[in-house]
């Protein structure tokens, strides 16, 4: 139970990677909040983790709007008297080569992706400060975070950005014991994946096959979509590691696709 009676704070955890996380989390005793866009699918995560005897909560966010962000805070502050982890994972995936990307699209991306993560950690930190027992602030950042991909200008921007917020916050949080890393994953067979699959196939002239093969798994060693459960267990491992000797550090988990 490396996590027992930790409360955390998920966004966009009402599927793929945020849902894994949540259960992963969920088995090592720690107290959930699903904070989702989507409230019907976080009230049903919350409740599929209740039925396994965890104590979960399903909270209506969406992350660009600071209120919400804010609101959705206190809830999981109400519910569970704090909050020790914050996972800052809700993304979505727009895909268009730059000349043709609507700057209204741009914007969106951005929003998601970094106002999310700014908005969510400055609440978060609030209470991770207040209640002077430290805390794990982890980013979902992605192999995008380091590298590049055709089609993909916001998100690459924004996923290299969350390594300057993360760094920030480790240099900020240190003296309360807060930490702050990134978790950079290949490419996971998540609802986020599988839309993009059938678009780049049409983007790119190529068959939705070509796609898998030689787009997103191309560099990897082995031909493997990285799981959500690698994906979890690398950020159970930031989320309960105990000092701040691992802080301000981008892991890459996506099977060799990009080494550092
Ligand atoms: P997913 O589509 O399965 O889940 C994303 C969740 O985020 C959904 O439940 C959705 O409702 C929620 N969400 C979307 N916009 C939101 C908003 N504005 N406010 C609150 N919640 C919102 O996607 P996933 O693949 O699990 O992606 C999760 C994170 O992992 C994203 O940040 C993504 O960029 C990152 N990531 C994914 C992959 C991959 O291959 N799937 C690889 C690297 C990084």
């Amino acid at each position: 139970m490396q996590l027992k009676d930790k409360v955390a704070f998920i966004t966009g955890s009402a599927s793929g990677i945020g849902k894994e996380i949540a259960i992963v989390f969920a088995k090592q005793g720690a107290k959930i909040v699903i904070a989702d866009l989507n409230k019907e699918a976080a009230d049903a995560t919350a409740a599929e983790l209740k039925a396994t005897g965890a104590q979960a909560i399903g909270v209506a966010v969406d992350v660009t709007s600071e209120d919400q962000v804010n609101a959705a805070v206190e809830e999981g502050v109400a519910a569970f008297g704090g909050i020790d982890i914050l996972v800052s994972n809700a993304g979505i995936q727009i895909v268009h080569p730059v000349e043709e990307f609507s700057f209204a699209d741009w914007k969106k991306m951005l929003a998601i992706h970094l106002d999310g993560a700014f908005l969510t950690t400055k609440a978060c930190l609030k209470h991770m400060y207040a209640q002077g027992r430290g805390g794990s602030v982890i980013y979902m950042g992605s192999v995008h975070s380091k590298e590049a991909s055709m089609l993909k200008a916001p998100y690459v921007t924004a996923k290299h950005g969350l390594i300057g917020l993360c760094k920030t916050v480790a240099k900020e949080g240190a003296k309360h014991g807060v930490r702050a890393n990134v978790i950079c994953p290949g490419f996971v067979r998540t609802p986020l994946v599988e839309k993009q699959i059938p678009e780049q196939a049409k983007t790119l002239g190529i068959t939705e096959e070509e796609v898998v093969k030689n787009v997103m798994l191309k560099e990897t060693v082995d031909g493997e979509f990285t799981t959500t459960d690698d994906v979890a267990q690398v950020a159970l491992m930031f989320a309960g590691f105990p000092t701040n000797a691992l802080t301000g550090q981008s892991l890459v988990v996506s099977h060799g696709w990009f080494m550092q």
